[in-house]
């Protein structure tokens, strides 16, 4: 199969569809690949590394678009995107369409076979494909929170690790699933004290398991949440229920009687934030301040670590590349349910329930 690569053009997204090695796996499998010029050169990917790899670059998106029975890309197919698919053309790549009838109704129209990254489900449960990005923001959240807890940055000059003889600061994370999990990692490696809490008991079992007395684990209810949150340097929202926009667990009121300086970074907020008091932020701007307490809700973290991204990623989507190629969509979708669960937008038809639903389309 001919794969295509564009350069992603959303605005300030440096992550790209496929590194070389995923190429040189493509290539080694009997497929060919072709990569827009520059896709990767933002985070050290030169097309060098990719013809080495034995791609063919090309000058222009239009070139990958005409060209390519499948074009594998990280972020939703921008306008200009939409307008170059073809009918029967496979698309991968993330789409979250729910919330985007402009996008659902080019897609539709293209009549190309659009797999979403965010839909595809792993045999153990969960979403394979969204994992990796979840990894990323939740190791990312506390660097983030330790920097805006710096004096420079609006916080309140304080060292989450503390000092001999300075007691170390107090991180509480809200939600205990992956990125819950991976700030716990990097919190306990800088040597705070952490408070972790969710409504999943066998979550924080696990994780009492892994990290014994180093840590505290709290079952997610009102109280609880207010006395850990208030006695918090740092806060981190890692919570989701699926399909629904996240539950505002700490009030305005909450956010009012926290600690001058605290940090609240909010990941959840791609889903609306866990924090009444939270609105998407960008990386050019990513904090703002109520009550005294900085907020840190940059919707898209792993952006800002694109190359460590772009690498998370392929090594979660390689595999399902692979079958696509070697298989074409009917057969690979037919032998692996899971990723048949990608599908949301087919020759015409929107084909995943959730999109249909929200958007108002026959299923
Ligand atoms: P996950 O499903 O692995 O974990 C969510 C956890 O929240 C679960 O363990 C669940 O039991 C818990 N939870 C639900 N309700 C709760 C409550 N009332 N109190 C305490 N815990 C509760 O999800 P995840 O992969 O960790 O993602 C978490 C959020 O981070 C999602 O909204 C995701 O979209 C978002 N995210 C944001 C970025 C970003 O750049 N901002 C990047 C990746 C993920």
């Amino acid at each position: 199969m001919l794969v295509g690569v564009p350069t992603e053009i959303k605005n300030n997204e440096y992550r790209v569809g496929l590194t070389p090695a995923s190429v040189h796996e493509l290539v080694a499998q009997g497929h060919q690949v072709l990569v827009q010029q520059g896709a990767g050169s933002e985070i050290g990917l030169p097309d060098a590394q990719y013809v080495a790899a034995g791609a063919s670059i090309v000058g222009s998106a239009q070139e990958v678009f005409a060209q390519a029975a499948m074009i594998v890309k990280v972020k939703e197919p921008q306008a200009a995107e939409c307008a170059m698919l073809r009918e029967d053309q496979i698309l991968f790549t993330y789409l979250h369409l729910a919330p985007d009838p402009d996008q659902t109704a080019a897609l539709v129209r293209s009549r190309a076979i659009c797999i979403a990254y965010e839909t595809v489900t792993g045999p153990g449960g969960g979403l394979p494909l969204l994992a990796p990005m979840s990894e990323v923001a939740g190791r990312m959240s506390i660097q983030a929170g330790a920097a805006h807890l710096e004096k420079s940055r609006g916080g309140m000059g304080l060292l989450l690790g503390g000092v001999p003889g300075v007691a170390a600061g107090h991180v509480v994370i809200i939600g205990a699933g992956v990125v819950g999990a991976n700030a716990l990692q990097m919190a306990v490696g800088t040597g705070a004290r952490v408070t972790v809490l969710d409504k999943n008991l066998d979550r924080l079992r696990q994780l009492d398991l892994v990290y014994g007395n180093r840590i505290a684990t709290l079952h997610s209810n009102a109280q609880a949440l207010e006395e850990a949150v208030l006695s918090a340097d740092l806060v981190i929202g890692g919570v989701l229920v699926p399909g629904a926009a996240a539950p505002k667990l700490v009030t305005r009121s909450m956010v009012s009687r926290m600690k001058q300086g605290a940090v609240i970074v909010d990941v959840a907020i791609d889903q609306g934030g866990c924090f009444e008091t939270s609105h998407a932020t960008t990386h050019a701007d990513p904090t703002f301040v109520v009550d005294g307490v900085v907020h840190y809700c940059v919707a898209n973290m792993p952006g800002a670590v694109a190359r460590t991204s772009t690498f998370a990623l392929n090594n979660a989507t390689i595999g399902h590349v692979l079958a696509l190629a070697g298989k074409g969509w009917r057969r690979a979708l037919g032998d692996d349910p899971h990723l048949r669960h990608g599908l949301n937008v087919c020759q015409g038809k929107v084909t995943f329930e959730a999109v249909a639903q929200a958007l108002g389309y026959d299923y």
